[in-house]
């Protein structure tokens, strides 16, 4: 059967730790990479972390009905599941690992129904997250705290999703979250 995982969280929350864990944890999965408008950031790579793209390419590829899911996640960044990077990941027999936005994430749940899992990732507080996003050091100060606005609504969305996993103490974070996917993979 084809499945997909979806992990959803505030910017800052831990997606990326999470993920990056389990992928090296779990052969089966695969990193769905998104299209989006945004500049890369950091070492961040073409084709393997985003399909990065101008606003004019994005807007083309909505129109084409090219997308599963977008949005317009910070105005003027626009971000999506490409149709295409879906296949791509079934084809090969793997199960599809989704690092998306909090709304993303409830659209692609509803989209897939049984066949996926959603995960919500919550901080401990508002006041940690922010701090992680300091300490992250890949945002302008202004750039953090549109972000820290955005999660204290993000997170009245988390009745949403199947699954919460509390990000406090990594260790126990990235226990629980192999957990998770096990059973939800061998199910
Ligand atoms: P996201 O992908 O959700 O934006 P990241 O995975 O980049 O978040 O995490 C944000 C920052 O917080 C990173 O610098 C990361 O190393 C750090 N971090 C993640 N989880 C924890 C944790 N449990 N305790 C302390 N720091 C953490
Ligand atoms: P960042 O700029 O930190 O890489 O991502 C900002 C937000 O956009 C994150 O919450 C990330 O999960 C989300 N995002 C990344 N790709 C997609 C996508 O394809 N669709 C949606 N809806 N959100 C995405």
């Amino acid at each position: 059967m084809n499945k997909v995982i979806i992990f959803s969280a505030p910017s800052g929350a831990g997606k990326s730790t999470v993920v990056r864990h389990l992928l090296e944890k779990f052969p089966q999965l695969e990193f769905s990479i998104s299209a989006t408008s945004r500049q890369p950031r950091g070492i961040e790579l073409h084709e393997i972390d985003y399909h990065f793209l101008t606003v004019d390419e994005f807007k083309q590829k909505i129109a084409g009905n090219e997308f599963v899911e977008w949005e317009e996640v910070y105005a003027g960044n626009y971000y999506g599941t490409l149709k295409s990077e879906v296949k791509r990941i079934w084809a090969k027999g793997n199960v599809i690992l989704f690092d998306v936005d909090v709304k993303g994430g409830i659209n692609i749940k509803e989209i897939y129904g049984d066949t996926a899992l959603s995960v919500f990732i919550m901080p401990p507080s508002i006041d940690i997250l922010r701090k992680r996003l300091q300490e992250r050091g890949t945002d302008l100060p202004e750039a953090i705290e549109r972000r820290v606005h955005k999660a204290e609504e993000e997170i009245t969305y988390v009745s949403r999703f199947d699954v919460i996993l509390l990000n406090d103490k990594l260790e126990d974070t990235l226990h629980n979250a192999e957990k998770i996917v096990s059973d939800f993979i061998d199910m």
